[in-house]
């Protein structure tokens, strides 16, 4: 038996990378799972390698109501309900402050706090009419700042922010929102990251680990864990929170 038999899981941005990951474990731990993300056949073939009793995948940009509203209904009616939303899409757009353009500012607020806001809207109504619900959403330790990242550090700051009201607001209707926020995750993200600072993936990775308290980058296997965690029965009087999930890297 399953941590999540029964129940239907849905993760944006998730034909790759933390979103692909985090899927992976609710379908192996028995969910029916709806990935969402911009590349439809990405999407889809994502979807069918999870290997889950059910699984779909369904094109859609979080910025969009009409594509969000559309992408909920469509969970719905083919998984036959929702329980879980992960709210995991998310671009980078880094640089220094003035450099940075007000397209690099409005596309990181766009997918990272207006995406969450409008699939969360779309996914409370069900939550709130079943009296059951769980949300988890991805911050980062660039929250607490970091350079080149004045966009990304202030939208995962929101984010916190916003999963904290949530937990007020939604409490009373049986539903938990909390936040994961992740430290350096060996994902595509991070190797744009190498790419842009010039430095080879393997070595970007090497200098990572060796500056964290654990010695290693973190994989996407490890903020599934504690997305799991969150979204499980188990976690049903935690809400509102961020956990940090980073090698103790915001310690240093
Ligand atoms: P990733 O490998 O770049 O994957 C992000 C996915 O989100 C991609 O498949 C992307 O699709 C999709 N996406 C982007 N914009 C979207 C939109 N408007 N609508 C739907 N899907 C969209 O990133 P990751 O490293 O797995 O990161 C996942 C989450 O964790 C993000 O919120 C990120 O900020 C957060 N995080 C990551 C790290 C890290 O070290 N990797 C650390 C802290 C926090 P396309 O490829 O088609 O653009």
């Amino acid at each position: 038996m399953g941590r999540f038999d029964g129940r239907v899981a849905v993760v944006t941005g998730a034909a790759r990378g933390i979103g692909f990951g985090t899927a992976q474990r609710f379908a192996d731990e028995g969910a029916a799972v709806a990935i969402i993300d911009l590349d439809d056949s990405a999407a889809a073939k994502a979807a069918a390698s999870l290997g889950a009793s059910k699984a779909i995948g369904i094109s859609a940009d979080v910025t969009d109501a009409a594509d969000v509203d559309a992408a909920i209904e469509r969970v719905v009616n083919e998984l036959g309900g929702i329980h879980i939303l992960v709210n995991n899409a998310g671009v980078t757009r880094d640089n220094l402050l003035f450099k940075l353009t007000e397209e690099d500012w409005d596309m990181v607020m766009g997918v990272h706090l207006k995406g969450a806001f409008l699939m969360t809207k779309a996914a409370q109504k069900h939550f709130v009419e079943q009296k059951y619900g769980k949300i988890v959403n991805l911050s980062s330790v660039s929250a607490l700042g970091n350079r080149g990242q004045a966009n990304y550090s202030a939208a995962k700051m929101g984010i916190q922010g916003f999963t904290r009201t949530l937990g007020i607001e939604l409490g009373p209707f049986g539903i938990n929102a909390n936040a994961v926020a992740p430290g350096f995750i060996a994902t595509e993200m991070t190797d744009a990251t190498a790419a842009r600072l010039k430095m080879d993936v393997e070595e970007f990775r090497k200098l990572n680990a060796e500056a964290n308290p654990v010695r290693r980058v973190g994989f996407p296997e490890d903020i599934a864990a504690a997305v799991a965690f969150l979204a499980s029965d188990e976690a049903s009087y935690v809400t509102g929170q961020t956990l940090y999930v980073d090698g103790g890297a915001k310690l240093g």
